[in-house]
């Protein structure tokens, strides 16, 4: 198990979201935990500001 294509379903298809967990795989595979952290959170943002229209679990929009 690589542990890839098993997080988001719903962003599966967004190219931004394939390199931060790209980017975040590669960051875990070297123990990298600081800079997977930092994929981490910077996805979730980059969820919450491109994916925030489809996202159900999300914060409730003004
Ligand atoms: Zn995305």
């Amino acid at each position: 198990m690589s542990g890839q294509g098993q997080e988001d379903p719903r962003a599966t298809e967004c190219r931004t979201c394939q390199e931060f967990d790209l980017e975040e795989a590669v960051a875990r595979s070297e123990r990298d935990g600081s800079r997977e952290t930092d994929c981490r959170v910077l996805r979730r943002r980059h969820i919450a500001a491109e994916h925030a229209q489809h996202a159900e679990c999300g914060e409730p929009q003004p």
